[in-house]
């Protein structure tokens, strides 16, 4: 059942009209510092979420292939670790400035295979961008500690490459997610090879083909694609010796056992489930604008958005204020200037968000905003697309509370008091995000030292920390225990020595040997 022409399996595309099923495009692997068309016969259709045209075919990279990747990394790592800390900077000096003067044509390619608003890729750019800029200061950053413990003995400590590293990334932040892992990796001396999710993999193949501009040796990055078969290699493949993975729940946990089984280091960032809490003496204005804004910009498809807001007492009397403005968002392709709330990734995705508001109302929500099937220009009519829903009066025994929803779906809670605010998030087993809307200190404080979560937003509806911070997923969001960018992630990439060293200028003629316990 292959395409002669392309090599491309005919039963992944099967439910699409034929003139939209094949496409001469295929993305191509990066491996030993080369753009090469991989040999397999397994090709997976990439389609444009607004209106499901076929955009590229991505390779399920084969056995060979990955094992020539791993070695050339490996082989990458002899040399690159030599290097010089002022040349690995140099390096990623030149490429956070390729990355801002591309920064159109990388969100151009996000927008046409995530599907988000082009005004909203710009910032997934800009936010994977901020990362490379701060690992420039590697040559600070890497500083280890060192202490003259008595006149003739110093004790300090080193940070040193791994290795291989790997990267497996999810679909939603085709851009800052990778650049979350590979310039920090890279910087402290190892070699990466990444894996961007098989569903938006253009932005990262912009991203690889910037790095080789700025200076990056062959084989220091790698890109390989696929799926379940590739994530397998790179969790048993002896080169390598951490993996860091964002994505969902079940792949997260799968990896980090297979990972660390066979010995790796392995940070896993998974799902989420992020309250906001809505206090009556917030500023209302400022509060809906954050509220809407961070429940379904990206088509709720982040896994900081603020899916779940909590109103604490008459706080709840703004809910239809919320609808409102809501409903003035508009729905459309990403590339429209007017977007505000683009397609989500998939058709299945799309079937899943509509199950669950279906199964919310069925459980006995409120349907406040009904978001499914929304009227989007003819253009668009094939794209996945859903607008802005909200249920109210949920329950925390509701699937549609339980689960991530990662649509653009609010779900509204109420209750009395800050403090039941605070016990249902902490009763939530996810710790990715929260944040609490209020123009009290003391209630903001209060908060903050008593909720149980890693990122907390005081009137900062998405608080995903700057990269001089770390990202601190808490809870159920995250397995393993090293946090990604900032101080964690150097210190998840990199092996700590500490050298303790006696020059020792009299008494270097002493005969007796010491046998206790030097003090
Ligand atoms: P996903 O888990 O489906 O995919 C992530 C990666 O895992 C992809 O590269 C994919 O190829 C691979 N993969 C998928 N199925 C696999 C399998 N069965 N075996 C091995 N590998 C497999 O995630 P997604 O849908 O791309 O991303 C959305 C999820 O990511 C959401 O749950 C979201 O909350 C989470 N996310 C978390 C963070 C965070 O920092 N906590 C950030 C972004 C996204």
């Amino acid at each position: 059942n292959i395409c002669n022409k392309c090599r491309i399996n005919r039963s992944l595309s099967t439910n699409l009209p034929s003139s939209r099923r094949y496409s001469p495009d295929r993305t191509r692997l990066f491996i030993n510092g080369e753009f090469v068309e991989s040999k397999t016969d397994n090709w997976i259709p990439v389609y444009n979420p607004a209106t499901n045209e076929l955009v590229t075919h991505v390779p399920e990279t084969t056995p060979q292939e990955l094992k020539d990747a791993a070695e050339s990394a490996a082989e990458a790592f002899k040399s690159w670790r030599k290097t010089s800390i002022l040349t690995r900077q140099q390096i990623l000096l030149d490429l956070q400035l390729l990355i801002r003067k591309d920064t159109d044509k990388i969100a151009k390619s996000i927008t046409e295979e995530q599907g988000k608003t082009f005004a909203d890729a710009k910032g997934d750019v800009l936010r994977g961008r901020q990362v490379v800029e701060n690992a420039c200061g590697i040559t600070n950053l890497l500083m280890g500690e060192k202490l003259a413990v008595a006149t003739d003995m110093d004790t300090y400590t080193m940070r040193e490459p791994l290795g291989v590293t790997a990267g497996i990334c999810p679909f939603n932040f085709p851009a800052m997610i990778p650049l979350w892992m590979f310039p920090l990796s890279i910087a402290a001396g190892n070699t990466m090879i990444i894996k961007p999710s098989e569903r938006d993999p253009g932005a990262m193949m912009i991203l690889a083909k910037l790095a080789k501009k700025a200076g990056v040796p062959n084989g220091v990055l790698t890109v390989v694609h696929g799926s379940v078969g590739t994530v397998n290699f790179l969790c048993d493949n002896e080169h390598i010796k951490a993996i860091s993975f964002v994505g969902s729940d079940k792949v997260g946990k799968y990896i980090y056992q297979r990972g660390t089984s066979n010995g790796k280091r392995v940070q896993a960032n998974l799902g989420a489930k992020n309250h906001g809490v809505i206090m009556p003496d917030a500023n209302k204005n400022l509060t809906l604008n954050q509220l809407t804004g961070a429940a379904f910009g990206a088509a709720g498809q982040r896994c900081m958005a603020l899916s779940t807001a909590v109103f604490v007492g008459e706080a709840q009397e703004w809910l239809p204020e919320l609808v409102e403005r809501a409903k003035k968002l508009k729905i459309t392709g990403g590339f429209e200037p007017d977007a505000d709330i683009g397609p989500l990734i998939s058709r299945d995705a799309k079937a899943r968000v509509e199950r669950l508001v279906r199964s919310g109302v069925d459980q006995g929500a409120k349907l406040l905003l009904d978001g499914r099937n929304p009227r989007v220009p003819d253009k668009y009519k094939s794209g996945n697309f859903i607008g802005p829903t909200i249920l109210s009066n949920v329950t925390m025994d509701m699937n549609c509370y339980k689960e991530e929803i990662f649509g653009p779906v609010l779900v509204c809670l109420s209750v009395d008091t800050l403090n039941e605010a605070i016990d249902l998030i902490n009763k939530n087993p996810y710790g990715n995000g929260t944040a609490i809307f209020t123009n009290s200190g003391s209630n903001a404080r209060y908060f903050a030292h008593n909720i149980e979560v890693g990122q907390i937003g005081i009137n900062v509806p998405i608080p995903v920390p700057l990269p001089m911070f770390s990202f601190t997923g808490n809870r159920a969001s995250i397995q393993g225990d090293i946090n990604f960018y900032g101080k964690s992630g150097l210190q998840f990439y990199t092996q700590s020595k500490t050298v303790t060293a006696l020059w020792r200028h009299e008494d270097v003629n002493h005969t007796k040997s010491a046998v206790n316990m030097p003090t």
